[in-house]
């Protein structure tokens, strides 16, 4: 019979995309010894795909821009179906991560007088979204590598082994979280080069293996994204939420066939792009719900002032500077 090859650590985080890295850094900098597994290649991960930035409200493009829009951006964006509580500490913390990413090594696009520079997005207020052209994704990617390569270079002068507290197993899937009564034990692997099983034994598993795009027959996503994390986690007897959530990008590419599904980033919206059919018409001002309709422009003429003029034309009474008090983090 095949001997199933085990291991022990502390902690498995089944993903290695901006998600499945950051929690490894995390985790291993809290001294846990750390499996980081994914399907593809380390490195190709979605998040790699991510063009038009990360929404951050440093307001350093437009100081009127903190936390609390944010937080109220999102929670309208979601139809106020989101997790408050979720959305906030997104909208609180997102500054002081991409700084983060910057005292790592990534380097974002800069303003004129070299802060971090914004830049608009949909369902956003204010230019928030920090960048690096319209690869955003791959700098990400490569600066939270980058930092784990240099925790293992730390672990490999104490411990003279660079794997020591933290490994990569890449092209390695997971198929079942385990549990040892109730509680998780650990993941249940495949190599995908040998075909080989093996058990990764952790207290502690973190799913991050990112979405379910590639359910839908055209898709910006690649071969991976089956919700395998949904899937374990339902296996493993955790109640799913807010399942209904997938983003729909408004703009793709649909001819030539080979191109068909690769997106066209939101900040084409942004920086002053508009949407019309194949009639020529802005048909967009015919779908805003009631409920928003007195927050947004009603013509074209008023549409175009948005992006000219952000700050002298029709705000939610809830951003103005009157009503605003500072957020946590220091604007950069
Ligand atoms: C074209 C495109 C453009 C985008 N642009 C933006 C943008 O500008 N701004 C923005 O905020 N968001 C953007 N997004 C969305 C954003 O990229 C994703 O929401 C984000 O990257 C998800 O990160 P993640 O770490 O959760 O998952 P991913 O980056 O998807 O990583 C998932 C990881 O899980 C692994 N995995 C999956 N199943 C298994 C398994 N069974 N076993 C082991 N490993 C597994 C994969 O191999 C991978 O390593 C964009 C998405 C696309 C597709």
């Amino acid at each position: 019979m095949t001997e199933l090859e085990r291991q022990q650590w502390d902690v498995v985080v089944v993903g290695a995309g901006g998600a499945g890295l950051r929690a490894a850094i995390e985790a291993r900098e809290a001294g846990a010894r750390t499996a980081v597994i994914c399907k593809s290649l380390f490195g190709k991960a979605h998040t790699v795909m991510a063009e038009g930035g990360i929404a951050a409200s440093m307001g350093n493009v437009n100081p009127r821009d903190n936390w609390q829009v944010h937080f109220r951006d999102t929670m309208r964006g979601g139809k106020f179906l989101n997790q408050w509580r979720m959305a906030e500490l997104h909208a609180q913390e997102a500054p002081d991560r991409v700084w983060e990413l910057e005292t790592w090594g990534a380097l974002f696009d800069r303003t004129g007088d070299g802060k971090i520079s914004q830049r608009n997005f949909g369902g956003h207020e204010y230019p928030r979204l920090a960048h690096v052209g319209d690869r955003t994704g791959l700098e990400l990617i490569r600066t939270l590598q980058q930092k784990i390569v240099s925790l293992q270079q730390e672990d490999e002068r104490e411990f003279g082994d660079y794997e020591a507290r933290l490994k990569i197993f890449q092209e390695c899937t997971v198929t079942r979280v385990l549990k040892d009564g109730d509680r998780v034990a650990g993941a249940f692997c495949y190599e995908r080069e040998s075909g080989r099983f093996f058990v990764l034994e952790a207290p502690a598993v973190v799913l991050a293996t990112g979405g379910i795009g590639k359910s839908f027959k055209v898709t910006s996503n690649s071969w991976e994204y089956t919700g395998d994390g949904h899937a374990l986690a339902l296996l493993a007897g955790a109640p799913l939420l807010n399942m209904e959530f997938v983003q729909f990008h408004p703009t793709g590419m649909v001819w030539p066939p080979s191109v068909k599904g690769i997106l066209v980033t939101e900040s084409v919206r942004g920086d002053g792009g508009v949407l019309r059919n194949s009639e020529g018409r802005r048909f967009m001002f015919g779908y805003v719900p009631d409920v928003f309709k007195e927050k947004y422009a009603e013509t074209e003429e008023e549409g175009d002032r948005w992006y000219e003029d952000p700050d002298n034309n029709r705000r939610p009474p809830s951003c103005s500077p009157a009503t605003r008090s500072p957020g946590p983090s220091t604007p950069r």
